[in-house]
């Protein structure tokens, strides 16, 4: 795509319509937001208020890094031991990446700052207990992937990993380290993996074969297979979801959709369901989408 990008009003990144006629493009982490509550998606898409990290998230965000450079070593060096020497680094270049993430433990904490190293180490022991990864060599990791549907919308995200068997099955892989009740998250995880297998299949004609959530908490795997026709049902669905997000954005209307997962939502003070007052719509433009779908979670509690 030679079109030049630029940020729209909704807080996502567009593409000029000349020469494509791309003009909009939607994240699977912003578009369950707006399923899961408009006005949640309101707060982080156009208004864009800051969250503060919180230890989960952190942990997340620290066991996805020492998983994905895990793939760096050999493969017969990807042992428990290799992937418990990765977490002090990476929380360390984590740190120096995003100093905020430093607030999380007060000063001289090293006691908290141990058990949350702990406790990501305990997170990798659930991701061995499933998968050997001595036997993967993923064709893909943290992999920003994309693809335009309804001729104008652009759809894409990072994926954790994309494993690819020698007979071309695309398998792609979710690591879930949250330990916030499974049930609540899961519908949105499997939104989020159908939305990067319709990238996928409409990127490289394959469907793939398998969508894998490993939920490393509880070391299980939780497997679907999607099939074309679903496929082109779910594009229906996000390209309808697009279009309610730009009505809802014309008529500055997004309403509190209150649900189980408002207990992880950093916004209740300014959300008329639970007593507060939303900002002011804003006028101006917002920053680069394309940064923030990877540094916030997927939702109040969850990981990407
Ligand atoms: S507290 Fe609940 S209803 Fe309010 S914005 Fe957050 S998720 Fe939506």
């Amino acid at each position: 795509m030679t079109a030049e990008s630029v940020i729209d009003a909704q807080g996502e990144q567009t593409v000029a319509r000349a020469p494509g006629t791309v003009r909009a493009s939607l994240s699977p982490s912003r578009a369950a937001d707006f399923k899961t509550c408009p006005l949640l998606y309101r707060f982080r898409s156009i208004d864009r208020l800051p969250e503060r990290p919180t230890v989960e998230q952190a942990r997340g965000t620290l066991v996805h890094a020492v998983l994905e450079r895990l793939f760096d070593l050999p493969a017969p060096a990807r042992t428990p031991e290799s992937a418990g020497d990765l977490v002090s680094p990476q929380w360390d270049r984590l740190v120096t990446e995003e100093p905020e993430l430093a607030t999380l433990f007060a000063d001289g904490d090293a006691v908290g700052l141990d058990g949350f190293l702990r406790s990501a180490a305990g997170l990798l022991e659930g991701y061995f207990a499933v998968e050997d990864p001595r036997r993967l060599e993923p064709a893909e990791r943290e992999a920003l992937i994309s693809a335009v549907v309804d001729d104008e919308l652009l759809i894409r995200g990072y994926l954790d990993r994309l494993d690819v068997a020698p007979d071309g099955a695309l398998r792609v892989v979710d690591y879930k380290t949250g330990g916030a009740p499974r049930e609540a998250f899961e519908a949105r995880a499997l939104f989020q993996l159908k939305f990067y297998a319709l990238v996928l299949w409409r990127t490289r004609g394959v469907v793939p074969r398998v969508l894998r959530l490993l939920y490393l908490k509880d070391a299980e795997v939780c497997d679907y297979a999607p099939d074309a026709e679903e496929l082109v049902r779910f594009e229906r669905t996000v390209v309808a979801l697009w279009r309610a997000i730009e009505q809802a954005t014309a008529r500055q209307d997004f309403r509190p959709r209150p649900s189980r997962l408002c207990d992880w939502c950093s916004h209740q003070s300014r959300c008329p369901s639970f007593g507060g007052t939303p900002p002011p719509f804003p006028v101006a433009a917002a920053p680069d989408p394309l940064v923030d779908a990877r540094s916030r979670p997927a939702t109040p509690g969850a990981d990407e």
